[in-house]
């Protein structure tokens, strides 16, 4: 099962959006659908708001009177605490049940009107934002029947651009005719998340193909700032880090977002295999980093190896000792490359030459092993550089 966010400003386009994903064939989990199911006439949910806040919360048919309701909690925290104490426990219940209910081969796309404002991006496989233009949303809201001063009120009240552009994976922009997004929905759909979902479900990991060098992306560090989320929530809150040449500002590198997850024991990295696996990073078995310290035991450079299973988004995840050699290594290695502007050059340089040698592989395997003895050599100079504090 693939688990998609989906969200965007009202009137943005999402429904739009959500409609055409369910017409692919993805489960379509409507929050805002559920929010209004828990408080219909007859549930417990009703009952509860009626006990809190009043009988005058309801109609003559004893249905919700939304406005009433809205004009009690509006710019009272404690109030709308005690709204949302009822009423999200039960949107989450029903959300978890549908979610159980869905074929194991599923994509469930949850649409959420306030994924960016709960944090709850991390929770998904993929994020996908719906965006368009201020003007034009003031626009389709109009048509819809919605007056300006009300739509731009909802507006302000909603997460900026800003805030969705750093949660989301995907970004549709609906600026342009509604074929224009139903387009790259589609593409969506046949490119990434068929392929995303299988990949899970069947615990593979998306392969990469021969390596390419291509220059720094600025948005690398935005990226790997969403991955690692989602990796530290399915391992516990354990720390994760940014590490290899896409974490080094400035260095071109092979698109693939490297990183690492602390543990104490190689055990423990075992243990959180199948949460890893679940959450799109399934696992490769035990690695062996090359030992880059004389004389340190091959075991202390051992590690469990995982990949990223999003066809759209390599990833490589190394579960290391935290604190361990290995560990320390990749830190130092990264931290040395991003202070020393002529190290970064010349391992720029011998990626690009050794890329060009393996260009007709199949994958990167061996221009990665052919990397190791620069970088085993780079060692001292690494070391040199949090000896004295400055570079080589
Ligand atoms: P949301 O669910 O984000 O609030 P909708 O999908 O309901 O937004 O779209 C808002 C309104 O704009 C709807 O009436 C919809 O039919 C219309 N709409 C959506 N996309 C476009 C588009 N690209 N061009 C013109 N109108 C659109």
């Amino acid at each position: 099962m693939l688990r998609v966010g989906l969200s965007g400003g009202i009137g943005s386009g999402k429904s739009t959006v959500a409609g055409r994903l369910a017409e692919h064939g993805a489960v379509v989990i409507d929050a805002d659908r559920l929010a209004r199911e828990v408080v219909e006439p007859g549930t417990d949910g009703l009952r509860d708001i009626a006990e809190a806040f009043g009988p005058d919360v309801l109609d003559e048919a004893g249905a919700l009177n939304r406005p009433a309701l809205a004009a009690k909690v509006f710019g009272d925290q404690q109030a709308l605490a005690t709204l949302n104490a009822i009423t999200h426990p039960r949107i989450a219940a029903r959300t978890g049940e549908l979610i159980a209910a869905a074929p194991e081969d599923a994509i469930v796309v949850h649409d959420v009107p306030l994924l960016v404002e709960n944090g709850m991006a991390p929770l998904y496989h993929l994020v996908v934002i719906v965006h368009a233009d201020l003007d034009q949303r003031l626009v389709r809201l109009r048509d819809r029947g919605l007056a300006e001063e009300d739509a731009r009120r909802r507006i302000a009240a909603q997460a900026d651009d800003e805030r969705r552009r750093a949660v989301a994976d995907v970004w549709l922009d609906n600026s342009g005719t509604p074929d224009l997004v139903l387009a790259q929905v589609d593409a969506l759909w046949a490119d990434r998340l068929v392929r995303y979902e299988s990949n899970v479900r069947l615990r593979r990991y998306a392969s990469y193909g021969p390596p390419v060098v291509v220059p720094y992306d600025e948005t690398w560090p935005a990226q790997a700032e969403r991955v690692a989320a989602r990796i530290r929530l399915a391992a516990g809150g354990r720390v994760v880090e940014h590490i290899g040449s896409t974490s080094v500002p400035g260095l071109a590198a092979k698109d693939v977002l490297d990183f690492q997850l602390g543990v104490t024991s190689l055990e423990e990295a075992a243990e959180l295999e199948e949460a890893l696996a679940q959450a799109g990073f399934p696992g490769l078995g035990l690695g062996e980093d090359s030992v880059k310290r004389e004389g340190d035991a091959p075991e202390a450079w051992h590690k469990r190896l995982h990949a990223g299973a999003d066809p759209g988004r390599p990833v490589n995840l190394h579960v290391r000792v935290a604190g361990g050699p290995a560990w320390n290594w990749a830190i130092g290695f990264r931290d040395w490359l991003r202070a020393d502007a002529a190290a970064r050059d010349e391992y720029a340089a011998l990626k690009l030459e050794l890329a060009e040698r393996h260009r007709g592989d199949q994958g990167s395997l061996a221009y990665a092993e052919s990397k190791e003895p620069w970088m085993t050599a780079a060692t001292a100079r690494v070391d040199a550089f949090y000896r004295d504090g400055q570079t080589s």
